[in-house]
């Protein structure tokens, strides 16, 4: 891959780090999170679908960080706050029914800043009640746990974004001595998330159509294959080979020659 400019300032990396709160009830957890952020270098606040915001107990609590409540992007699905990115990290206060590919919050840091140099990474963080459905879950490359006592593992929200903040910054500072994780030396960009969720639903309608999943029950059949893919990581231009083969599987049911699904 070509040479990024970042790599001229490992530190410059931070600004392709988004911090994503998923339906924050509480805006001081929003002034918080921000505060952490801009202590550790960090800039780039989304928020979905913030219970209220702006807040004037945001701005309290973020303190000398209040810009980053300024340039906060406010956006109404996780979908939309991560389309652009190629490596989507979920945390988690709690283990799962069904495992995902995990990351500890030091090798989240790692990864996320190797990343960073060439695409926008996103952390994303749950509900202070009850965190991350399942769905946005399985919509993310990796899940992180912080490992607290398991007696009480639960952090509060803009807490938990600090751990992971200093992680990444730390991460970013051994990356300027020359010590961390390039990213793989690969020829294309990873896929990025809006395209992988255009692939999930393609892939949902041909299977149905070659009645290979009930299409009023596709629930776990899909879940595996969204975690499957999810782990693969394919980039860009094997994302373009598996809709191209799904767009000749359905040509195939439809009997058409090629031509698409017939009026
Ligand atoms: N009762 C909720 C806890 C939500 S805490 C639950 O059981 O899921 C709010 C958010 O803070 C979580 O969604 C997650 O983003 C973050 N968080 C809290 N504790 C965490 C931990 N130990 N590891 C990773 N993220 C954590």
């Amino acid at each position: 891959m070509a040479k990024s400019p970042l790599d001229s300032n490992p530190l410059a990396v931070l600004d392709n780090i988004r911090v994503v709160l998923v339906n924050t009830a509480h805006p001081g957890n929003i002034g918080g999170a921000a505060r952490a952020l801009k202590n550790m270098g960090l800039s780039q606040l989304y928020l979905v679908a913030p219970r209220e915001f702006p807040a004037a107990n945001a701005v309290w609590r973020a303190a000398g960080a209040a810009d980053l409540l300024d340039s906060a992007v406010v956006v109404e699905t996780l979908e939309e706050a991560v389309a652009d990115c190629g490596l989507v990290v979920a945390t988690s206060a709690r283990e799962r029914r069904i495992p995902w590919p995990l990351l500890t919050p030091r090798q989240c840091g790692a990864r996320a800043v190797a990343e960073a140099a060439t695409h926008p990474v996103a952390l994303v963080f749950g509900r202070e009640d009850r965190g991350l459905t399942n769905e946005e879950l399985q919509a993310c490359n990796f899940h992180v746990h912080i490992p607290a006592n398991p007696e009480y593992s639960s952090l509060n929200l803009a807490t938990a974004v600090q751990v992971l903040a200093y992680e990444v910054r730390v991460a970013a500072l051994e990356a300027e001595k020359g010590e961390a994780l390039n990213y793989a030396d690969w020829d294309r960009p990873p896929a990025k998330a809006g395209d992988m969720e255009l692939y999930f639903e393609h892939l949902q309608q041909a299977l149905g159509e070659l009645g290979f999943i009930d299409p009023e029950n596709p629930r776990q059949t899909m879940t595996r294959l969204r975690r499957l893919f999810s782990r693969v990581r394919p980039d860009d231009m094997e994302l373009g080979i598996l809709r191209g083969w799904l767009t000749a599987i359905q040509n195939y049911i439809y009997g058409t020659g090629g031509k698409g699904r017939p009026e």
